[in-house]
């Protein structure tokens, strides 16, 4: 796999089926939806499924619509439906003037149930849910048919129209599909249609108290919007005989294609709203744009970039095979992205005094640091330099193991950009922690190298101490333990307590205290990272994004 975009067309199965439509005259034009229920917000599968339905939209110069799949009023709130609208806008897509939702097709919805019914196609069943369930049968065993099954059209049609006015309680009656109780499709064994639910709907109100069934209303909304294809995840595959036959027997304006792909498994995290509800529900969580949250809305904030989750689509492809996809490849595509975007910057996490002794006091000085190696257009900045820095208390030791090239007593480093160093005393508190490091400077070396060309083996990142701005920094660890989480318990057992790290004495370079919430950097050797908007004027609170080591081509060549 590269990091090229392909140049030439992308292949897959179906971009194969599209191409054959339109080169056949099949159709003269793509139509593909994402069709979202509101009931929580979307995650990173959902980006997969955007792309794709979109994408093939943009490839092929058709148009792909954004239909709300709201047929479910208890579970749905507005709240969803405009977050949804935000991140599908957010990552790149466009449905122009194609915004539709299930719930504006009710009143066809409900003149094709009667004609099911005039046809001698559905009826009214008197019975519970649970003996309709009990009736079902299993794989091996047909299922027994309803008591209710033969009634005449007009008991049904009379019975139907009084479940609509409201007549009867919550699952006193459903209506159903007449097909067939020994098909070995589970999915034709009398469906259901219709079920009442005395409930206000967000967009529909009270108008309503029958409800279409998701079986019922998807196709049939698919055929009014004229979509061609109507792609979904492999658990509906069973189903696709129930979407063609009900297709097949109303009077709908289009035949529209149901076919399917398999869903988006990330390890190490789950992927399902009802279950990210639980985790904001219980406060596990910040909320649904914690950073930690594999939501659209959380890795935004978190500072994946729109471009880099367009081309992770890319890279995981479509098939029909279920696979987990290792959230190595995701941040190996942000930092690909952020590689070639981000300003570099310098901080410091844990900061440890440095005195330059022989550096005249009160003095300070600018010096030019490239703003980004990989794109030259990105200029340069300045960053002051003075007697007292801080580093990182990790790159000094004071007794240095063999391997460790860092700054010890006596040792000679480069601090990046501006001089190469000694360190010349060590300061301890009474408890014996070191508090501060006394070093000298070669004045010769400004920029960092030396005129004689000796060679230091480290190059450390810093701040001046009277020019830094504190900040609190978040960093993070995957959201569970295992990559498996609940493959042995309760999934929440498995949630990873350390998943998130505040450090609140961050130093870090002038210059980050201008950037606004949202705007991503990289700060030298610790990683990327994006300003939370919890940050405040002088002080700045920083989202790692991810760290700068790509453990995706290790992944890769043992996969
Ligand atoms: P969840 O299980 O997270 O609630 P869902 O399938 O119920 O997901 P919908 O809002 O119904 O969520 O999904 C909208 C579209 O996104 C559907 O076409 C669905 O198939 C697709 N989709 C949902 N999850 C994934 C995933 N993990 N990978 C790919 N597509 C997905
Ligand atoms: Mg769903």
């Amino acid at each position: 796999m590269s990091d090229e975009q392909p140049a030439v067309e992308r292949q897959d199965f179906i971009r194969d089926i599209v191409r054959d439509d339109l080169a056949s005259g099949r159709h003269r034009e793509v139509v593909t939806r994402f069709p979202p229920e509101p009931n929580g917000y979307l995650h990173i599968g959902h980006v997969k499924s955007i792309a794709l339905n979109f994408g093939i939209a943009e490839e092929f110069g058709g148009r792909c619509h954004l239909r709300f799949d709201d047929t479910n009023p208890v579970k749905e709130e507005h709240e969803y439906i405009e977050a949804i609208k935000e991140d599908v806008r957010w990552l790149g897509f466009d449905w122009g003037a194609h915004l539709y939702h299930a719930s504006d097709y009710f009143e066809q919805l409900y003149e094709w149930a009667e004609h099911l019914i005039r046809s001698g196609l559905a009826y009214v069943d008197d019975q519970s849910a649970d003996e309709i369930r009990a009736q079902r049968g299993t794989l091996t065993e047909p299922g027994a048919a309803s008591p209710w099954r033969e009634r005449g059209s007009d008991e049904n049609l009379v019975l139907f129209r009084a479940m609509r006015a409201g007549e009867f309680a919550d699952g006193a009656r459903v209506l159903r599909a007449k097909i067939d109780m020994a098909a070995g499709n589970i999915n034709l064994r009398d469906p259901v249609l219709y079920r009442i639910l005395h409930a206000s709907h967000p967009r529909t109100g009270d108008r309503w108290c029958i409800y279409p069934t998701y079986d019922y209303a998807h196709g049939q909304s698919d055929a009014i919007e004229h979509i061609t294809h109507s792609l979904c995840t492999l658990e509906f595959e069973d189903h696709r005989p129930l979407y063609e036959w009900l297709v097949e027997h109303l009077p709908v304006p289009s035949r529209p294609r149901q076919i399917e792909f398999a869903r988006l498994n990330l390890a190490s995290t789950v992927l399902s709203k009802r279950r990210l509800l639980r985790l904001v529900a219980e406060g596990r969580v910040s909320g649904w744009d914690d950073p930690r949250m594999p939501t659209i809305c959380g890795i935004r904030r978190r500072g994946y970039p729109p471009a880099a989750l367009r081309d992770f689509a890319l890279r995981v492809g479509v098939a029909k095979r279920n696979s987990v996809v290792d959230p190595a490849l995701l941040e190996h595509a942000v930092r690909t992205e952020l590689n070639r975007t981000a300003a570099r910057r310098m901080g410091v996490l844990e900061p440890l005094k440095v005195v330059i002794e022989n550096y005249p006091e009160g003095a300070s000085e600018e010096l030019e640091a490239v703003n980004n190696p990989e794109d030259p257009g990105a200029g340069s900045r300045r960053v002051p330099f003075a007697r007292e820095l801080f580093i990182e208390a990790g790159d000094f030791m004071e007794e240095p193991p063999p391997k460790f090239y860092r700054l010890a007593p006596g040792r000679e480093v480069r601090l990046r950009y501006a001089y190469l160093i000694t360190c010349r005393e060590v300061v301890k508190d009474p408890s014996g922690a070191i508090v501060e490091l006394r070093c000298s400077y070669d004045p010769a070396t400004r920029g960092g190298d030396a005129p004689d060309g000796r060679k230091v083996k480290a190059t450390l990142h810093w701040v001046s101490a009277a020019h830094a701005v504190g900040a609190e920094v978040r960093l993070y660890e995957p959201l569970f333990t295992r990559p498996d989480p609940g493959a042995e318990r309760d999934w929440v057992e498995d949630l990873n307590p350390a998943s998130l790290r505040v450090v609140s004495e961050a130093r870090l370079e002038p210059s980050v205290a201008e950037l606004a919430a949202g705007e991503r950097l990289q700060l030298e050797r610790l990683g990327y990272f994006c300003l939370d908007p919890d940050s405040r004027p002088g002080r700045p609170v920083l989202n790692r994004t991810v760290t700068l080591r790509d453990t995706w081509a290790k992944v890769r060549d043992r996969g």
